[in-house]
């Protein structure tokens, strides 16, 4: 059926908002999807998904990144299954987890070892450490609206006065070591260094922001960003669990042509499954081989997880998905331009075709360049926010903090009805 709202079924998810708010927290099991609406969904396949009402919608959240393949792989599923069906765990070696990482090096091209986790989160720390324990140092250079995790080490709030914790419960004198700078702002940074020659273990970024907007990096930050950290000899940390696999195979490094020195790699990595990945240069990864570091996981490289890695990675090389994700995104983005003129709506897009950001610029406020969190923050969020659930409401699925990815599996039928129901959404929103 068609997300028209006039044939729109909403027969109230069979009393499943009641149930779950009886027993989980808020009703959700990540506190990210407390902003989103209580959608219940039955199923997932390629680029759509439908609700326990039935309801079909075009996915631009892609379960917040990894389905970047489209929902339910057969390849990787397959693969998956097969490989399970002889055991998941065994507390041991096994062959795929090497053909695994082989293969995810290949794609890399850049980083000569890895090691597999569980989550983005927990990848995060394995990396602050090694760079603490390879540097002797213990500050961290990070970037405002940027989002490593949630744990009490990286979580932090962005306000016009600094970071802060993140949440309740979370003791200030974690992030003691952080110095937080703007993205894309080189003589900030620079600043950064000349105030703490000697004491900067590492930086981490996303190497385009993806969790503030969809900002990529200007010309010439990251290679600046790396000059700095190899005179200093700082640790460069790219966190690619968003742009990992998604702007290019290589991810952000082979994107934007600059090589860290460490990565990290979750939600595309592995078609949806849930794993995560460390990768870089042998002598700070060997610091988890030789035991000094310790990086530790019952469930990594579970036999789930190399199976949907290495099949992943085959997907990718075998039909690699960029080419028609730049084509649908790039069309997408300029349908949406087009459709906010038509409408008189202040419409702001920005980012690349894979990872993109909507919003509204206030009333009468010019177009406006993002290159920042602070320059993010003149956009009406909260409108986007809103507009962000009748968009559900007329069968396109996306995230109220504004962003949306493209996938593979997105084609032309998504893009014209994407645009469609975009166009009616916003008459609707307008009445
Ligand atoms: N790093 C970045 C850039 C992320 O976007 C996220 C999650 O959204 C994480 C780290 C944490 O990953 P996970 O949610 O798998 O723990």
């Amino acid at each position: 059926m068609t997300a028209d709202q006039a044939v729109r079924r909403d027969t109230g998810d069979a009393g499943l908002a009641a149930r779950a708010a009886a027993v989980l927290p808020g009703g959700v099991n990540s506190n990210v999807r407390l902003a989103a609406s209580r959608t219940f969904f039955e199923r997932g396949s390629g680029p759509r998904l439908w609700d326990v009402d039935g309801n079909e919608y075009v996915d631009y959240l892609l379960g917040q990144g990894p389905a970047f393949l489209g929902h339910a792989h057969p390849q990787v599923n397959a693969a998956v299954t097969a490989a399970v069906s002889r055991g998941m765990v065994f507390g041991a070696q096994h062959a795929l987890e090497v053909e695994a990482v082989e293969k995810l090096l290949a794609a890399i091209g850049w980083a000569d070892m890895a090691r597999l986790g569980v989550s983005g989160t927990e990848a995060v720390q394995a990396a602050l450490r090694l760079a603490r324990a390879a540097t002797g140092r213990r500050r961290v250079i990070g970037f405002a609206g940027q989002y490593h995790g949630w744990l009490d080490t990286v979580l932090m709030a962005h306000g016009p006065d600094g970071p802060r914790p993140g949440s309740a419960g979370q003791p200030p004198e974690y992030l003691a070591d952080w110095l937080i700078t703007p993205f894309n702002d080189s003589v900030a940074l620079e600043r950064q260094f000349s105030a703490h020659p000697g004491e900067i273990a590492a930086v981490i970024l996303e190497p385009m922001m993806c969790n503030s907007g969809a900002i990529a990096p200007q010309p010439g930050f990251l290679e600046r960003l790396r000059e700095l950290c190899t005179a200093n000899g700082t640790v460069l940390i790219f966190d690619e669990v968003v742009t990992g696999f998604r702007l290019a195979f290589g991810g952000a490094a082979q994107r934007f042509g600059v090589t860290p020195d460490l990565a990290i790699y979750g939600k595309a990595l592995a078609g949806g499954w849930p794993v995560a990945a460390i990768a870089g240069r042998r002598e700070l990864l060997e610091q988890f081989g030789t035991g000094r570091v310790n990086h530790s996981g019952t469930f990594n490289a579970s036999v789930m997880a190399a199976a949907a890695v290495s099949s992943t990675m085959d997907v990718l090389r075998q039909a690699p998905p960029y080419a028609s994700v730049e084509e649908h995104g790039g069309a997408l983005i300029d349908g949406l331009r087009e459709l906010g003129h038509r409408h008189g709506v202040p419409l702001n897009v920005h980012g690349l075709p894979a990872a993109f950001h909507v919003s509204f610029r206030r009333d009468g406020a010019a177009e406006t360049t993002v290159v920042d969190h602070a320059t993010l923050q003149s956009l009406d969020l909260d409108r986007y926010a809103r507009f962000s659930r009748t968009l559900a409401r007329h069968g396109i699925w996306v995230a109220g903090r504004g962003i949306w990815y493209c996938s593979a599996a997105h084609g032309q039928a998504e893009l014209a009805d994407t645009l469609e129901r975009f166009d009616r959404a916003i008459a609707a929103d307008a009445a």
